[in-house]
């Protein structure tokens, strides 16, 4: 007949389930037997041929049809007669008498396998982009030795954190720290121990900052620290912490040492043009007091108030 001519699989059903008819393609890939064997029958009686657990899920479907009346659209894993599970869409709907009482009903079958697995593979490769963006967008504002942030994400930072304390009155400490006579560690010991001493280096900062304080790697072997929402006499008694906890570390071959230079500043910033200048100027600061700790011997701490 003119249902066989279809591929998708369809059938029809009374109200009390028994198949009134199907097309080939509905017997023989789903049912994987001739249709005589499929009408007059119910699900349960069609237990050789598909899962009991397939045959309770849709009768459950069938009855919640029967009850609400209507169309009804779910997907279903199908075992097919080939033995190969497929994902498939019915498409039921209930049909009635000439008294309008509902008879029976109707349902096609499509298979949704290959939309689904296409779905999924595109599903993955974007959650693949995501995550390969999100690497490069670490890569590209983490230091590849230390794994801290680096300069550019410092740069921003500090910009942020200026104007954050612009706005809330704060002040705004800013540390930097520059290992000692490390030149001469590189000649001693090689560059790989001394890449080692600045991964330990930023180890250290990390561990002894507080959760709020930014650990960067300016460059080289200096470091710097933003201490939001920090005074001059908070920023100078971190900065002995600091101090305190190189002296402390187990250092593999001889005691590292860093000079801390530090500048405190709350900020009445009129326009935002200024921010950059601003920006620079206080780097410039902690850089100065940085210079005078190591000339007056290196391993302290100077602020740029109590030399300027
Ligand atoms: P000072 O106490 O005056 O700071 O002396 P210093 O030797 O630390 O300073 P200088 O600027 O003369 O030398 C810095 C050294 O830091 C030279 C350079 O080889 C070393 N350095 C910079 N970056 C790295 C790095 O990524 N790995 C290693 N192993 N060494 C580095
Ligand atoms: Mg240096
Ligand atoms: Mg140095």
């Amino acid at each position: 007949s003119f249902q066989d001519t279809i591929p998708n699989p369809l059938f029809y059903k009374n109200s009390a389930g028994l198949y009134l008819g199907c097309n080939t393609a509905f017997a023989q890939q789903i049912m994987g037997i001739d249709q005589k064997m499929i009408i007059g029958k119910t699900l349960a009686e069609l237990d050789n041929v598909i899962s009991s657990e397939l045959i309770g899920s849709l009768q459950g479907q069938d009855l919640e049809l029967f009850q609400s009346g209507g169309s009804q659209v779910y997907e279903q894993k199908v075992t097919c007669s080939d033995g190969v599970i497929r994902d498939f869409q019915f498409s039921k709907a209930t049909f009635s008498d000439n008294d309008g009482k509902v008879v029976g009903l109707a349902g096609v079958m499509m298979d949704l396998t290959e939309i689904n697995q296409a779905r999924q593979k595109i599903q993955e490769q974007a959650d693949k982009i995501k995550k390969a963006n999100k690497r490069l967008a670490e890569l590209a504002s983490l230091d590849g030795l230390t794994g801290i942030q680096n300069r550019r994400l410092f740069q921003e930072k500090l910009n942020l954190h200026i104007r954050l304390s612009n706005r809330n009155d704060s002040i705004l400490s800013l540390l930097m720290i520059d290992v000692d006579h490390f030149k001469s560690y590189n000649d001693t010991y090689g560059h790989i121990a001394g890449d080692e001493v600045l991964k330990s280096v930023a180890a250290l900062l990390g561990k002894n900052a507080r959760s709020t304080d930014v650990v960067a790697r300016y460059g080289g072997e200096e470091f710097t620290i933003i201490l939001p929402e920090t005074s001059k006499g908070d920023a100078m008694a971190l900065a002995e912490n600091f101090k305190k906890a190189f002296a402390a570390n187990a250092w593999p071959n001889r005691l590292i040492t860093a000079s801390f230079g530090v500048a405190s500043k709350s900020f009445k910033i009129s326009k935002t043009r200024q921010l950059e200048q601003i920006l620079s100027q206080f780097i410039n600061q902690a850089d100065t007091a940085l210079y005078h700790s190591k000339e007056i011997g290196r391993n302290c701490v100077t602020h740029i108030d109590d030399i300027s």
